[in-house]
This record gives C-alpha cells, sequence and structure tokens, in this order.
C-alpha cells in the first residue's frame, strides 16, 4: 500500500525537519525516525520515540478515492505525534498530573507543523474551531475537574480524557497570546535546560517567564499566579460584554463570571486577557486584561455608528463571550455579507459561543437563528463545525416547529453551493463534515427516482427536477375522461378534474421529499416504522392568500417556494442575498391574520406552516403527513418497531447510528494507563 502512504510519509519527513530546525530551534534526538502503520492498533497512534506506530485508519490515503477530510486527518496526527517528540520523549512530564504539558502542547505544535507542510489547509482556523472547542463543553459543568495538580499527593483529582488534550491546546494557545515571540523563545530554553529530564509545571513556566522578562513584557503578575485559575481550577470564565453606543468613542464594559450549564456562577474570578476587532480594523487590538476583577469599562473607538465589535476573534483566549442584542444584530449584518469579513475562526467561534449561551437561557434563541440564515452560502467545514453545536442545542430544544427542516435545507444549499465553487462533492472536506455530523445519507448519492409506471429515471438531490419532468407523463393525458394515477404500484387514486389529477400526482413528488428529510429521524431513534403506505392525502387547496395574492398552483413544491418567496419579501429578504432586517415587526400577511410577528424564522414557520400548511415531515415507511418532529416522534413510537445498528469491529449492536458512531470513537481513541504506559481501546479494558 506504498501509494497511500505517501502523505503520511512526505508530512512525517517535512515536518520533523520542521519542528527540529526551524520552529523549536532545537534538534531531533535520534538519526532516524520510523513510521508504521501497525493493524488494529488498540490507539489512534502512539509517539514512541523514533517509531511512532499508526492505526492504519490515521495513516493511508489515496487521493482521488478518500476525502480530503482523511488527508487532513494523517496530517494532524503525523504532526501531533512528531511534536511529542519533543514534547513527552526529549522531556517527560513528573507526573499524570502535569500530562497537560505533553499532550496540550502536542495538541497545540501540531497545527503549526500542519500549517508549514500544508499552508492551504487554514490549519490556524482549524486550531481555534476544532483544536480548543470541544474542551469548553466539560469545562462548563460543576463536575468539571482541573486538567493539572501542582504537586502529586496521591489522589487522581484532576481531569482526563479529551478535555486534557482540547483545554491543553487551549492553555498554550493562551500563553502564546500572553507571550509572542517569549512563547516560543522560552521553550527553546526550556528544552537546553531539561532536555533528557523530567518536568512540572514550574519548570516550564518559569522557562517563559524568563524569556518574558528579557523582553520587558508588560505583564500585570507573574505567570505562575495568572495560570492558577486555568491549571489547577476547573471551569471557563463568560465575558459579558455591554455596549453603551453613546458616540464613536465608546465606553464598553466587561463583566465576567465563570459559564456553568448545571448552576450559577461560584464567585470564581479569572485573569482574563483578551483581544478586539470592530468593524473595518482587520488588525487585532493590543490585550486587554481583567485582573481577578468582574468588571472594567473600556474607551473604544469605532469608525461608524453601526460598527461591531468582536471579543477575542481567534479565541487565543479562553473564554466565552456575551454581547448585547445590537450588537449581535450587526454581526448578523456582517454574516450576511457577499464579501463577508470575518474569517472561518471568527465565524465558527461566534456560533459556538452563542450555542453556550443559548443553552444557558441568556440570549434569546432567535439570535442564534438569525444567524444561521445566511447558512446556505458558508461552505467552510470549520465555520460548519461550530454551527453544529448550536445545532445540538436546538435539536434538544427545538426553536420552532420547522426549524429541522429549514436547517437541512440550508445544509442542502450549502452543498449544492460547494458543487457550483467548482469545489468536487466528493473531495471538499464541509461536504464530508456536515454529512457525517448530521448523521445524513448522502443526498447527492442517493437521487430521486421517478416511478411513474416503469419510468425509473434518476434524477440529482433538487427534488425540483423530478418536479418539473413529471408533468411530461402527464401532457400525454389531457382530455381522456378520467385519469389514473400510476404514480408506484400502490396508488389507486382516479380523477375527472385535469387540475385535481396533476396535484394530485406532483404531490407525490413532494412526499417524496418529505420522506427523504424526515429519513434522519428513523436513523436517530433507530426505529422503522410497519404501518402499511396510506392514500395520499393533500393538505389545503395550494391558493396562495398572501397580500390578497389568489395565485392558484398545480405543484405544492412551486407552491410552498413561491409563499416562501412572498414571506422573504415581506421580511426584506433579499432572496439572493438573505440580508435580513430586524428593526421592525411585520403584520401576517395571510388574508385576516394580522399577527405580529418578529423574526423571520418565526413569520416562516406561521405563514408557511400554520396558514399554507405545509407539512414538515413524512413517514418514509408508510407515507403518513406530520406538522412538528413531536407528532412524527409519536407515530414512530407506536407504529414503529426497533432496528439494529452493528459495530464493523466488535459486532456490539445499538439502537441508533448515533450511538455507534460515539462506541466507535472508543476504538480509535485512548485510554492511558495512569500508572503505566499501557493504552487500550476503552477504559474498561
Ligand atoms: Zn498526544
Ligand atoms: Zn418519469
Ligand atoms: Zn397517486
Ligand atoms: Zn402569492
Ligand atoms: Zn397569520
Ligand atoms: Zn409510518
Ligand atoms: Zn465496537
Amino acid at each position: 500500500r506504498i501509494g497511500e502512504a505517501l502523505v503520511a510519509v512526505k508530512s512525517s519527513a517535512f515536518i520533523l525537519e520542521y519542528f527540529g530546525n526551524t520552529w523549536l530551534n532545537f534538534s531531533y534526538s535520534f538519526p532516524e525516525m520510523s513510521v508504521i502503520p501497525i493493524e488494529n492498533h488498540p490507539a489512534g497512534a502512539m509517539e514512541n520515540w523514533g517509531l511512532v506506530q499508526f492505526n492504519p485508519s490515521l495513516f493511508y490515503y489515496l487521493e482521488g478515492r478518500d476525502l480530503i477530510a482523511q488527508k487532513k486527518s494523517v496530517i494532524e496526527v503525523v504532526s501531533h505525534e512528531l511534536a511529542h517528540q519533543w514534547f513527552g520523549n526529549l522531556i517527560t512530564m513528573d507526573w499524570w498530573s502535569q500530562l497537560w504539558l505533553n499532550e496540550g502542547a502536542a495538541s497545540f505544535y501540531q497545527f503549526f507543523g500542519a500549517d508549514a507542510y500544508d499552508p492551504e489547509g487554514k490549519w490556524m482556523d482549524r486550531r481555534a474551531v476544532l483544536g480548543v472547542q470541544p474542551g469548553y463543553y466539560t469545562d462548563a459543568f460543576t463536575t468539571a475537574l482541573p486538567i493539572s495538580q501542582e504537586v502529586y499527593d496521591g489522589s487522581f483529582e484532576f481531569a482526563q480524557g479529551s478535555i486534557i488534550y482540547r483545554k491543553g491546546c487551549a492553555i498554550h494557545t493562551l500563553l502564546w497570546n500572553i507571550l509572542g515571540n517569549a512563547y516560543f523563545k522560552g521553550t527553546t530554553q526550556y528544552f537546553k535546560d531539561y532536555a533528557y529530564e523530567n518536568t512540572r509545571n514550574a519548570e516550564f513556566l518559569n522557562a517563559l517567564q524568563q524569556a518574558a522578562d528579557e523582553q520587558n513584557l508588560n505583564l500585570p503578575t507573574e505567570l505562575t499566579y495568572i495560570m492558577e485559575g486555568y491549571l489547577y481550577r476547573s471551569g471557563v470564565p463568560l465575558v459579558r460584554v455591554t455596549r453603551t453606543y453613546e458616540n464613536l468613542q465608546e465606553s464598553v464594559y466587561f463583566r465576567q463570571e465563570r459559564f456553568l450549564l448545571d448552576g450559577d456562577g461560584d464567585g470564581s474570578l479569572y485573569f482574563v486577557p483578551f483581544r478586539y476587532i470592530t468593524s473595518g480594523r482587520s488588525e487585532e487590538s493590543d490585550i486587554s486584561w481583567m485582573q481577578l476583577e468582574d468588571e472594567i469599562v473600556l474607551n473604544i473607538q469605532f469608525d461608524t455608528d453601526s460598527d461591531w465589535l468582536l471579543v477575542n476573534p481567534e479565541r487565543k483566549s479562553y473564554l466565552i463571550t456575551l454581547y448585547d442584542e445590537e450588537n449581535y444584530f450587526r454581526l448578523i449584518r456582517e454574516l450576511n455579507q457577499e464579501n463577508c469579513s470575518l474569517t472561518p475562526a471568527m465565524k465558527g467561534s461566534l456560533f459556538h459561543d452563542v450555542a453556550f449561551v443559548i443553552e444557558k437561557g441568556v440570549l434569546s434563541p432567535d439570535v442564534g437563528l438569525a444567524m444561521m440564515e445566511y447558512l446556505g452560502r458558508e461552505t467552510s467545514e470549520i465555520v460548519w463545525f461550530g454551527v453544529l453545536r448550536l445545532h445540538e442545542v436546538f435539536l434538544t430544544n427545538p426553536p420552532s416547529e420547522l426549524y429541522e427542516q429549514n436547517f437541512l435545507a440550508n445544509v442542502q444549499e450549502a452543498l449544492n453551493y460547494a458543487v457550483q465553487l467548482n469545489e468536487d462533492p466528493n473531495n471538499t472536506t464541509s461536504y464530508d463534515v456536515v454529512i457525517e455530523a448530521l448523521n445524513m445519507e448522502d443526498p447527492v448519492a442517493s437521487s430521486y427516482i421517478c416511478v411513474w409506471q416503469n419510468c425509473n429515471r434518476e434524477f440529482g438531490p433538487d427534488v425540483g427536477d423530478l418536479d418539473a419532468h413529471v408533468l411530461h407523463h402527464l401532457s400525454r393525458l389531457e382530455g381522456v375522461e378520467e385519469y389514473h394515477c400510476c404514480w408506484g404500484e400502490s396508488c389507486k387514486f382516479t380523477a375527472e378534474d385535469w387540475t385535481d389529477f396533476r396535484k394530485h400526482v406532483t404531490f407525490h413528488v413532494y412526499h417524496a421529499y418529505l420522506k427523504r428529510i424526515s429519513f434522519p429521524v428513523l436513523d436517530e431513534i433507530g426505529k422503522r416504522c410497519k404501518n402499511e403506505e396510506g392514500d395520499l392525502e393533500m393538505p389545503g387547496d395550494f391558493i396562495c392568500q398572501v397580500n390578497n395574492c389568489g395565485k392558484q398552483w398545480i405543484s405544492a413544491l412551486k407552491y410552498y417556494r413561491h409563499v416562501k418567496w412572498h414571506v422573504s419579501r415581506a421580511c426584506k429578504i433579499d432572496p439572493s442575498k438573505k440580508v435580513v432586517d430586524l428593526s421592525h415587526y411585520i403584520s401576517c400577511p395571510w388574508r385576516n391574520c394580522n399577527k405580529k410577528l418578529y423574526y423571520v424564522s418565526r413569520v416562516l414557520t406561521h405563514v408557511v406552516q400554520s396558514r399554507a400548511q405545509e407539512k414538515a415531515f413524512a413517514c418514509p415507511d408508510c407515507g403518513q403527513c406530520f406538522e412538528s418532529k413531536k407528532g412524527f416522534l409519536n407515530h414512530l413510537h407506536r407504529h414503529g418497531t426497533p432496528t439494529h445498528f452493528e459495530c464493523d469491529s466488535c459486532h456490539k449492536r445499538f439502537p441508533t447510528k448515533r450511538l455507534l458512531r460515539d462506541h466507535q470513537r472508543n476504538h480509535v481513541n485512548r485510554s492511558q494507563c495512569p500508572l503505566c504506559s499501557v493504552t487500550t481501546s476503552s477504559i474498561s479494558n
């Protein structure tokens, strides 16, 4: 499989050289390095000194066959294990309670190595989002443990598992943020002073402190003291940013508290260094400090009275930000710009933080929904990773009946858009990540099929193509006395009226679309419905009542698209740009309704679902339609029988795909024995 090993081998050679001679300025210890894939390796990879072992799933990549995401994983893991040749092998931590020195550093340096080898890979954006974010969640609960202990006292009261990697990466990033170049200078000195020895946090932090002193950096106090809250205590600070909008030279208030999803702030305060940017100024500000204070005020200069403020834009500090609503709306306007100036790291981080504060209940879900409206044009998987965190929150607590349908429509649009931008769908990471994360069937691979008589023609992911096609079958029939539906095997529908007949047949197409988007729900709860396919029932008469329009439609698909077009006009959304103006409410434009509605997503739900009677789900097995996910779930609980998903590796069975996926992660994730160097695939092993 030598051809499939090229990326792993080439990147190993390059990154090892780069770390030793350029980046860390301290040569690798041996004349030789081997990288070797081992079948059924119990861990993802293991950084043995001079002989790095890989699970084949993280080693092989073949261009044209595998997704770019696979190539990225290989480079990332290679870079991580090679960083360990210094952080871990050259210098080893004194005890497991200082494991973050190894894993945090390797998880941080991996992005610099990967960036040098693959400069187009947006690795610094990946660091900001994928590199650090998964650690926040664990740290947001009262049960969280600190990632380190100053001295080993025989207890195991420090965090283990992935938070060591993610928060560890975030803390190394924080040190880099505070110290700049002195961080790397200090690290090289640390290698010189302690090569082939064991160290504790103090040795590392003192080396950095020394480098900072040599460069006369202006720190508020000793580094060890600053880092105490991040190393020896758990928790992530929430920074509430309140703007005053008085004039262009503006007072902005920053308040901090510990962020907890399962409780209220416990009075903990942190040294919080942070940078910010404002519209039109892409340079980050210098660092401002909250020094164990619960509030500070900054005077910030803005250029215009519609400028936004973005705190911790590249996520170099460890904190969650919450703004006032006006600032969010200004940021949303920026997201909707054709030439949005925010980087993937900034956008991904914004979604990530908003997910946390919405889950906590301190920000209206409507802000999150409004942020999501531009997503049909978002093709960066880095951003989608942040979006999916918000999506998770909304799945547990849907902000509107049509939420899931709108979200999937956005995903579909973004995927189509990515293809349009000449990105091969088999080769874009975003495609891969979104499909995988949403647990969706691949909508391009599985197309729609025309089941009119023996047609069997296949169509792409846009149901509009099938909708247009099916009318060709019908055009030959016009004028007969009685029309018989020939859709599929079981439909017995007949009509004398030509219009009713065409409405019925095109509704089959729309119904196929509803079944398609409902399919992931079956996987999610692991059931199939055992009812027989029933008769097709059409909701409503497809006459548009928006603004007394009165237009009558044959095709359900076109009818709902038409109503949505009205709504987007009413909300002042340019359908191509989706620019949102949230400053005014609108009255429901449906005849005789006039209900007051404030947010685009609410207007859509109300008009399209309550008034035009669009259904949100259709059971893929029996075809029954439902207005809400709740209705569909009830149906499945009553009529469904459990299905199973089996693990390829160990043949355990799981009721849902999601659980299976969680389980399969254990086959590659590493559990390290705290007493010796053995690693196993699971804690129980
Ligand atoms: Zn590691
Ligand atoms: Zn056909
Ligand atoms: Zn029919
Ligand atoms: Zn109309
Ligand atoms: Zn209404
Ligand atoms: Zn059913
Ligand atoms: Zn298994």
